[in-house]
């Protein structure tokens, strides 16, 4: 992936927005194994994000002809609320989160932000408005300041630590000891999963978009870590509208909504407690979890 970008670094400041973009999209969609041919409609407006209600009506859509993915979506999101999207593996969850970015056109159904559908405004407002945390954070081979730094073109030293403090990892760079200047990347320091996805929060805190992406890295983090990060990505969220990709249950139960997807369709809605009372998908998976919790904790144990 570096190889593709290498190219751009000399071109320097203009290409900054772009290639934000093209990260944020690389990140969670694997560029190079698909082409986007989404275009903006002729009358194109600016998105104008008021609070970021978010709603999807009947939402179809599949990556080939033949296959649906999604087989007609109803989810609502409340402007500044947080919403989890769960379910078994090849469900769709991610899905629903590159057709929000408008990766792809929906075959049926819509999408609004506020009120607009987002294929009738410029791609460039849809995701100036949208800030992703992914599942792996792609480093630039630079300094950790410059990776901090381009989640907003411009941005000051200053921003830049503010930043970084937002998201609990001034103090790791501050003990570094070329602290922002230090290289990191392929040829540098290497950051652990949890150092990366602190970055990638710096970058969104810099960006500061109204709605907010969370796509829960599915290789467990240390328990400590997970909590710590957590907490800080409560903190990002807060007041924003944020939809998180979720594969441990245990990290979305104060979710206002959770969605459960099961081959395609939303299967069960509510609250953590709600689904429990419920006693269905959300039970059994949320009991299965348990489980393997629990052996791993024994196991742990040892
Ligand atoms: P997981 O929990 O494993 O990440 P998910 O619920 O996020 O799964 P999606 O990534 O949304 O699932 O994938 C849903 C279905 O769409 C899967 O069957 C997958 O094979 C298919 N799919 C995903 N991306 C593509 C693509 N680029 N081209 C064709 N099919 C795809």
């Amino acid at each position: 992936l570096s190889q593709l970008f290498r190219p751009l670094d000399m071109l320097g400041m203009v290409y900054r927005t772009i290639r934000q973009g093209l990260i944020d999209m690389a990140a969670m969609f694997d560029l190079i194994d698909t082409d986007a041919e989404v275009v903006d409609a002729p009358d194109a407006r600016p998105l104008a994000v008021s609070g970021g209600h978010v709603r999807f009506e009947d939402v179809r859509f599949g990556y080939e002809g033949e296959r649906p993915i999604l087989k007609g979506i109803d989810i609502e999101v409340a402007a500044g609320s947080t919403l989890a999207i769960v379910g078994p593996s090849g469900a769709g969850k991610s899905t629903i989160a590159r057709l929000l970015y408008r990766f792809y056109d929906l075959s049926g159904g819509r999408i609004t932000i506020d009120g607009q559908d987002i294929a009738r405004v410029t791609q460039a407002s849809l995701r100036a408005s949208i800030g992703i945390v992914p599942q792996d954070t792609v480093l630039f081979n630079d300094t950790i300041g410059y990776n901090i730094g381009y989640g907003r073109a411009g941005a000051t030293a200053e921003e830049i630590r503010a930043a970084a403090r937002g998201a609990a990892i001034d103090r790791f760079i501050d003990s570094l000891p070329q602290g922002y200047e230090s290289e990191v990347g392929e040829r540098g320091l290497k950051l652990s999963g949890g150092e990366k996805q602190r970055v990638a929060i710096a970058r969104t805190l810099l960006k500061d978009p109204p709605l907010l992406i969370l796509d829960e890295a599915t290789s467990a983090l240390d328990s400590r870590t997970e909590a710590e990060i957590l907490d800080t990505l409560g903190a990002v969220s807060a007041r924003r509208t944020t939809i998180t990709i979720a594969h441990r249950l245990s990290t979305i139960v104060d979710a206002d909504q959770i969605v459960v997807l099961d081959a395609g369709r939303v299967a069960e809605r509510g609250t953590h407690a709600e689904l429990m009372a419920r006693d269905g998908l959300y039970a059994e998976m949320w009991a299965r979890q348990a489980a393997e919790r629990e052996a791993g904790e024994a196991l742990a144990a040892e």
